[in-house]
């Protein structure tokens, strides 16, 4: 049975979607059956996995529109997992919803039935509080918030964290967070350190201990529309992503001690 994750932070530009597309990559790579579903009508993750956004196909807006299912929209890509692609028309999914009964469960019910089919399913949400975010967190088992260590990123954390005690009080009562990611990691900078420290010191172990450094071909791999190890499987940033996997796994086993270890070896960027 999957897992269900929701990769959000309403604050732009903090690499969910590098998250999003380059996890499934290195946990398909790890044997996992994973699906990916682009919540964003950016439609970044469709295109940083090599799907181009073509018109004529159902997106997920047909889907949370009732129009299409899971089965006949899902796209396989090259590598190893499926993604449910997105484009700009699902930014009238807003509108759309507003007549639907249940609008806030679409996606989870069109999700459902194809949950035993996967190992994972991650979301890539788009920067904001709205409903196509709410139908990711209702559809989510847990939450996975990737964020840079910046001042105005504690502030902004604080936001996220009280709408997710709104939706599990309203609407998913079993949401959990899954973990925290810095991303974009710059050791150099004494407020990076400073923020990554109260950010421990707050979340303990739900922070991830991988941490995801800055690094230009996680940058340059999307315009090539791979993820990063098809694209360097040797740079830093792929090998934080493999290691991120791994650490996923990990957790999901009960066991977050083996990541240590691979640090240990030297494996931490
Ligand atoms: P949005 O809120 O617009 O959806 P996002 O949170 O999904 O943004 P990304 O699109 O993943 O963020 O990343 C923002 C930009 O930073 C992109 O150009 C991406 O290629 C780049 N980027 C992401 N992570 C890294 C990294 N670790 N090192 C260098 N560049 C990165
Ligand atoms: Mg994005």
């Amino acid at each position: 049975m999957a897992r269900v994750l929701a990769v959000t932070n309403q604050k732009g530009g903090v690499g969910k979607t590098t998250t999003a597309v380059n996890l499934s990559a290195c946990l398909a790579e790890c044997g996992q059956r994973v699906l990916l579903i682009d919540l964003d009508p950016q439609g970044n993750a469709t295109t940083g996995c090599g799907v181009v956004k073509r018109v004529a196909l159902p997106t997920v807006y047909q889907i949370l529109i009732g129009r299409s299912t899971v089965s006949d929209t899902r796209l396989a890509t090259d590598s190893g997992f499926d993604v449910l692609p997105a484009n700009r028309e699902l930014a009238g999914a807003e509108v759309d919803l507003i007549d639907i009964a249940q609008r806030e469960y679409r996606l989870r019910d069109a999700v459902a039935g194809v949950r035993e089919e996967y190992d994972f399913i991650l979301m890539d949400c788009p920067p904001a509080l709205n409903m196509l975010t709410v139908n990711g967190l209702v559809a989510a088992d847990r939450v996975m918030i990737p964020m840079q260590c910046e001042y105005y990123a504690l502030e902004g954390l604080t936001d996220l964290v009280a709408t997710l005690k709104k939706v599990r009080a309203k609407l998913n009562p079993t949401l959990e967070i899954e973990g925290l990611l810095r991303t974009m990691f710059d050791p150099r900078s004494t407020l990076t350190q400073q923020v990554s420290g109260e950010l421990e010191g707050h979340f303990g172990s739900k922070v991830y201990r991988t941490i995801i450094p800055r690094n230009v071909r996680l940058a340059e791999a999307p315009s090539y529309g791979k993820p990063v190890i098809a694209f360097d499987r040797s740079s830093k940033g792929a090998q934080a992503y493999l290691l991120l996997a791994h650490e996923v796994l990990d957790r999901r086993a009960g066991k977050p001690d083996a990541v240590q270890a691979a640090a240990a070896l030297g494996m931490q960027p």
